[in-house]
């Protein structure tokens, strides 16, 4: 029987500067507070709990003054920073650095385009953390564009720009970018932003699962990067389960196979699978 951890599976890099940031501080201080869930996994936010790392959100953070607090790595508006200064807050900033330079792009691109009448289009989830992140930059003009029918509202003699989330997948982008193409009658500056970190395990990930009898694919239910990769795990191999939790483990899964692949999405820890691995070694031993 062969068990083998996705190599290309774990946390990206902005994730682990994220955690690493966030322990490192923990290490020091008894509390430390992050707007949002630091990773979409509840397995890794509950072990971070137990450090002293609390989960607030927007409104809590507005009414908190003369704390520490981290912005994880998705990053924060301006209105953010702002709001920190004035209530003593020492920021943490765990921002991804992709992120960031996407954020300082956009805010140039926004300056610019208000000569030009311009439009700044994203690529990505309305009200996703990075999504209110990246509109903040043009004081809230850009428009969030999550489907083709979004387009609508685009007036079409006037200058395009785009952008994208970094998490969005490139066939998405493809086909904005395709009726984006057809339909500007102005200048078009089309921006691809998408994080390969993430893109780049949609084909590694679908070869990875075609070559195990049986795929277990560990993620958080909140993660929407771990539905995106499930979704080519099950495409490839029918015989791929989700779990996020070792307890969700089924031995009856595993009778037939010859070899087992464990995966998982951006946001799952490597210890939670090396121990989802470890599971199944004593079960079927
Ligand atoms: S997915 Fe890419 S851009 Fe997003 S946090 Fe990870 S490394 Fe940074």
């Amino acid at each position: 029987m062969i068990i083998e951890i996705d190599p290309n599976s774990g946390f990206c890099f902005g994730v682990v500067n994220a955690i690493e940031k966030a322990e490192e501080t923990l290490a020091k201080d008894k509390t430390l507070y992050c707007i949002g869930d630091i990773v979409h996994n509840n397995i890794e936010v509950d072990r971070l709990k137990g450090q002293g790392l609390k989960t607030i959100n927007h409104d809590e953070f507005e009414k908190l003054s003369n704390a520490k607090v981290l912005f994880r790595a998705h990053g924060e508006p301006p209105a953010s920073y702002i709001k920190a200064k004035e209530n003593n807050i020492d920021i943490i900033d765990a921002s991804c650095p992709v992120v960031l330079n996407l954020q300082k792009r956009i805010k140039k691109t926004y300056w610019e385009t208000l000569e030009n009448g311009g439009q700044i289009l994203i690529y990505g989830k309305k009200g996703h953390a990075e999504v209110n992140g990246l509109v903040g930059q043009t004081e809230g003009h850009a428009k969030v564009v999550e489907r083709v029918e979004d387009l609508k509202e685009i007036d079409w003699n006037k200058p395009v720009v785009l952008f994208s989330q970094t998490t969005k997948t490139i066939s998405g982008f493809e086909e904005i970018t395709k009726v984006l193409k057809l339909k500007c009658q102005n200048e078009l500056k089309i921006n691809d932003t998408i994080c390969r970190k993430v893109s780049n395990r949609m084909p590694n990930i679908r070869e990875f699962a075609k070559k195990h009898d049986v795929v277990v694919f560990v993620s958080g239910q909140k993660s929407s990067n771990g539905k995106l990769l499930f979704d080519v795990c099950k495409q490839e191999n029918s015989q791929s389960y989700f779990v996020s939790h070792p307890d969700e483990l089924e031995m009856t899964w595993f009778t037939e196979a010859k070899s087992i692949g464990i995966s998982g999405a951006t946001s799952t820890p490597s210890w939670l699978m090396e121990q989802i691995a470890e599971n199944i070694k004593l079960e079927i031993k």
